[in-house]
């Protein structure tokens, strides 16, 4: 079949589980980047994502066993880098972030130690925002350390290279805490496009 008329694969809820599908491994980090979101960001590619999605910007990362083991040097260089008084956050993507909760969730823990609510974190996820309320135990408290979740699959029938942090339109950034506030999805207040 053609790449472009496959669609990315679709899970039941709790099909997919960290527990069974993490290696905790780590395709990539990226300090002080101005791509991965709001202001100068420290970015952290797990890897592992069943998705699939025809035209992922980052298929090496798909794979679960792609790169290096997440250490404990590389969680206290991550916390040193975000210590900058100019960054303005951490940033979890992939690779699925929500398929990685045993490296992710220790983290955004960390970063909620050391420094509060001062430094943001944005996390993209294949997931939409409904299919994460049906979840697991730990993509839900994975959820709720975030400030920002950009969700969704990339969709290439809707790929628009001219929108604001994500590739398709089917895609939105969405205001974490003010969604769980209110029950519904509540879209970043600086949204421009
Ligand atoms: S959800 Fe993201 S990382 Fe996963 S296959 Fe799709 S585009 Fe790639």
């Amino acid at each position: 079949m053609p790449q472009t008329l496959r669609k990315p694969n679709n899970p039941k809820p709790k099909e997919w589980c960290a527990d069974q599908l993490s290696q905790q491994y780590i395709a990539d980090y990226k300090p002080f980047n101005f791509v991965d979101g709001e202001g100068i960001r420290c970015s952290l590619y797990v890897s592992g994502c069943p998705f699939h999605c025809p035209g992922c910007y980052n298929v090496a990362a798909q794979n679960f066993h792609y790169g290096q083991p997440y250490t404990q040097e590389l969680e206290d260089q991550i916390i040193t880098d975000l210590s900058q008084s100019y960054v303005q956050g951490l940033t979890l993507l992939g690779g699925e972030p929500f398929l990685n909760t045993q490296v992710c969730l220790q983290l955004v823990k960390r970063v909620r130690k050391e420094f509060g609510h001062q430094k943001d974190i944005w996390s993209w996820t294949g997931y939409t925002w409904e299919e994460l309320q049906k979840e697991t135990a730990d993509k839900l408290a994975l959820l709720k350390q975030l400030d920002i979740l950009v969700d969704g699959r990339f969709l290439l029938a809707q790929k628009d290279l001219t929108l604001q942090f994500r590739g398709s339109a089917n895609q939105r950034i969405i205001d974490v805490p003010a969604s769980l506030k209110n029950g519904q999805v509540t879209i970043w207040k600086n949204l421009v496009r």
